[in-house]
């Protein structure tokens, strides 16, 4: 594997590595000490809202081969603190080589978080209970007919929530801080107020904070981001309601290296 390009601009580097077999993942650097690694080549979730799962999946990443993305990103000068396994993939789809590389990462003192849809919900299980440093639930959807939707493959809500609930049970109030449930805000697809107020609720039973994401628009998906001012009243809403909730940060709504924008192959490789 190598690095082949690196895209720059004031906040995000996007790394574009190639695989031994001429597959082009990305990796993410930015907040000047985290490194976003991806797990897969493509994505067997698909999420109609992505450009990672457009393809759907090509093949696993070995773990050397997520190790590596963080091998190359340091000895290319990248101060690494934070492993994120929020790239390309869903980790738990991966679930043998995610964990030996967060093993690898743990003994090497860095501290890993994850972004999962959940799915499948055993290694969702198995996850929770690892030494990790956030485990963030992508929702997304509140109703189980608009979540598939967005998320084709997916875990009932009921199970996933109930998975999750019984988890955080025996937690304290600082350790139920590494958890968190993210929705990504589309414009008119599930962003109604019944839909938020359904959230807050989940988000209050579980006693856990919402990551209120902006919709990143990708070409050739038909999904409109919100606009400010609807994005900002959803997360009064929310506020209202009592929700622990926090907005996007500038590193995520970038289209260098922002959410949901990661690909297979953008170079094309020959
Ligand atoms: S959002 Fe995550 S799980 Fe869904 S297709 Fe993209 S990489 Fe896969």
């Amino acid at each position: 594997m190598k690095i082949e390009t690196v895209i720059q601009d004031k906040l995000n580097k996007l790394l574009e590595v190639k695989t031994d077999d001429r597959f082009t993942i990305e990796s993410v650097y930015y907040r000047g000490d985290t490194l976003c690694v991806s797990t897969q080549v493509g994505c067997p979730v698909r999420c109609s809202f992505c450009a990672s799962g457009k393809e759907g999946l090509m093949r696993n990443l070995t773990a050397e081969e997520i190790i590596y993305q963080y091998e190359l990103a340091k000895a290319d000068g990248m101060e690494i603190k934070n492993i994120a396994f929020a790239g390309i993939g869903e980790p738990l789809l991966n679930w043998d080589n995610v964990k030996k590389a967060f093993f690898y990462f743990k003994d090497k003192g860095l501290r890993s978080s994850f972004y999962t849809t959940g799915f499948p919900v055993k290694n969702f299980q198995e996850l929770l209970k690892l030494p990790h440093s956030g485990v963030t639930l992508s929702l997304h959807g509140v109703y189980d007919h608009k979540r598939k939707q967005l998320i084709p493959r997916g875990e009932k809500i009921e199970d996933i929530i109930s998975v999750l609930k019984e988890h955080l049970s025996d937690l304290s109030k600082r350790k139920k801080k590494l958890y968190s449930i993210a929705y990504l805000l589309i414009s008119e697809v599930n962003d109604s107020e019944e839909e938020l107020e359904k959230l807050a609720g989940i988000s209050k039973e579980l006693g856990i904070g919402v990551s209120l994401l902006k919709y990143n628009e990708i070409e050739g998906i038909p999904y409109k981001a919100t606009t400010d001012s609807q994005y900002e009243r959803a997360f009064l809403f929310l506020k209202e309601k009592g929700v622990r909730v926090t907005l996007s940060n500038r590193y995520r709504t970038r289209k260098i290296g922002g959410c949901g924008t990661l690909m297979v192959n953008r170079l094309k490789t020959a």
